[in-house]
């Protein structure tokens, strides 16, 4: 399996992780706490996903929210899915 640009980040850019799963907050945030989270298994499409690893992306999301409530006290949250390369 080759490597992705996910799976080379310095330690310190990953705010949260699970055996499935890591939180990094955005290198160009569009917002402030602007984050994203990724699944570790490299797959081509969210669509590709086992129901296990979108379950955990989805535990992370809960404890990623947890985080910016605190930091940044959001009134609200978009919440997207960029899948493919044409999608961003
Ligand atoms: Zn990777």
């Amino acid at each position: 399996m080759k490597p992705s640009a996910f799976c080379t980040l310095p330690p310190d850019r990953i705010i949260d992780s699970s055996p499935l799963g890591l939180v990094i907050r955005d290198g160009f945030p569009i917002s402030p706490g602007h984050t994203l989270i990724i699944p570790k298994r490299h797959v081509g499409s969210f669509f590709e996903l086992e129901l296990e690893d979108r379950s955990e992306l989805l535990a992370l999301l809960d404890r990623a929210k947890l985080l910016l409530d605190k930091e940044f006290s959001p009134q609200g949250y978009n919440i997207g899915i960029n899948d493919g390369p044409d999608a961003g």
